[in-house]
């Protein structure tokens, strides 16, 4: 049953009277509810959904009904090898048991990745033989639950059997699926990506199992709140702004490319233009944006050259991956509309490079890019408990710090106190955008267009720090010097190369 946000917002003393609120009013259960309460006066008003949740999101009211079930019961009966028997169920309580007992647990998952705002949930057998559930959150695994009383197997079959298009007997090759839920009155989807894997101790045929979490609510709308330095905010918004073009974002999975793309997309949203994407696969959805889904039924060099024909003011090509796709991206910004994509690359100068060794005429791209921009995400330390740290001088200096920034600054490092409200004992609180923009500069543009045999991608690098560029890395140091981060997570997200 759905949950009906029925929250006590009001009471008065004499004359004795309660109200209550819920987006429900009408429903019996209610009035049943209100009922069993055993109250002088009751009053019920309505109250729109969003602000029910809203309260209880912020009161941390928020219930895990199949957690509650799972922590209710003492332990699960071990279903043995006769799960992966089609008819094991049939005749066998204890399996039925055992088997809900599973299905909260895995819901219970769900759930609560949703509440942490956990980016990913993993689920594969440790190293003793038993089944874990990590969530990752801000970028790190976090272990969440292990079940020791079943075996890894009885626990994986549940999940593939509650996840569509993924077949539960398949046991020797990769599968992809999804799944939909409702959490506290908002569609979550879920993509699901299943491996066969080795195990150490046991001859069983394992597998780990990745769900990603598809929250829209978790999609920054808002340039502002992408926690970019002001510079460089403002070299994008006067980028994204322009009437053609491409704005390319780079970086490896997991850097934030798409936040901050679909953030774009969103503050150059309107009804008076037509924004159309083709996406493989569609991860959140943006409203007042035309969203193309590429699959086996449409390719991505079809759905552009349908894209050309639909009227498009922006279009934002998900992935530039190949020769056709970097062709095609060319082709819509050359026939006179802003263009945005994504590339993997680990800063924006290698970006050119990958585009020029795809195959793309030099002229082509330096006269088709506006802007490429690398990012990473950063860990905020946690402002209630992050504490001052004395620095190896070295390691600051191998970084980049100058002599003076090492003497004169202070710098802080995650206190990572358990008992800390506001952090939970990650000593981290949120992530931060920290980027590199490369601007197409007259300069910058001819570099790119004379090259011959060989771009000269370093050539690129020093002009582009002329024109004022700051790079991944100091801007990653500007976050340190601002108490912002820590020199650990710098190097983590960073390296620790020497520039
Ligand atoms: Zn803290």
């Amino acid at each position: 049953m759905q949950a009906l946000h029925l929250l006590p917002v009001q009471y008065e003393e004499s004359p004795e009277i309660w109200t209550f609120i819920t987006f429900d009013p009408l429903h019996h259960e209610v009035h049943f509810l209100l009922k069993s309460l055993e109250l002088n006066h009751v009053e019920l008003e309505y109250a729109p959904q969003h602000f029910t949740t809203g309260l209880i999101v912020d009161g941390d009211l928020l219930r895990n009904e199949y957690f509650e079930r799972v922590q209710l019961t003492d332990s699960v009966v071990d279903l043995g090898d006769d799960i992966e028997e089609p008819d094991f169920v049939e005749d066998s309580l204890e399996a039925e048991i055992a088997r809900s007992a599973l299905v909260n647990l895995f819901e219970a998952s769900l759930v609560e990745a949703v509440h942490r705002g956990a980016s990913d949930i993993h689920i594969f057998p440790n190293e003793d033989g038993h089944v874990a559930i990590h969530f990752r959150l801000s970028g790190e695994l976090e272990t969440w639950y292990v079940e020791k009383y079943v075996r890894p197997e009885a626990l994986l079959a549940v999940v593939k059997d509650r996840t569509i298009n993924v077949d539960r007997f398949e046991r020797e090759s990769g599968q992809d699926g999804f799944i939909q839920r409702k959490i506290d009155g908002t569609l979550i989807r879920f993509r699901v990506s299943v491996l066969p894997i080795t195990h150490t101790s046991r001859h069983a045929k394992f597998e780990s199992i990745v769900i990603r979490v598809l929250d829209d609510r978790n999609v920054i709308a808002r340039l502002d709140d992408l926690g970019l330095c002001e510079e460089d905010l403002a070299v994008f918004q006067d980028a994204i702004r322009q009437p053609t073009g491409i704005v390319i974002l780079t970086g490896p999975t997991g850097s934030g490319k798409t936040t901050t793309l679909y953030a774009a997309l969103q503050e150059i949203t309107s009804p008076k233009r037509n924004v159309l994407t083709a996406e493989d696969p569609v991860e959140y959805v943006i409203p007042g944006v035309r969203q193309l889904r590429i699959g086996h039924k449409l390719g991505v060099g079809e759905a552009l050259r349908f894209i050309l024909r639909h009227d498009p003011d922006v279009v934002m090509v998900g992935e530039i991956r190949d020769k056709l796709t970097a062709d095609l991206a060319v082709h819509v910004a050359n026939t006179g509309h802003l263009t945005f994509s994504t590339l993997h690359t680990n800063d924006a100068p290698s970006a050119v490079t990958r585009l020029y060794m795809l195959g793309i005429e030099p002229f082509l791209v330096a006269n088709s890019i506006n802007l490429i921009v690398a990012q990473r995400l950063i860990r905020v330390l946690c402002p209630d408990c992050a504490e001052e740290s004395e620095e190896d001088p070295d390691i600051l200096n191998r970084l980049g710090f100058t002599k003076k920034e090492i003497a004169d600054s202070t710098f802080l490092k995650s206190g990572a106190d358990p008992d800390c409200a506001n952090c939970g004992g990650i000593g981290y609180s949120g992530r931060n955008a920290i980027t590199e923009m490369l601007q197409f500069t007259p300069e910058i543009r001819r570099i790119i267009a004379t090259t011959d045999r060989f771009l000269d991608e370093d050539g690129i690098r020093n002009q582009a720090s002329k024109d004022g560029m700051s790079t991944l890395r100091s801007n990653a140091r500007n976050a340190v010097l601002r108490g912002e981060t820590s020199v650990d997570e710098m190097m983590r997200v960073i390296g620790t190369r020497a520039i």
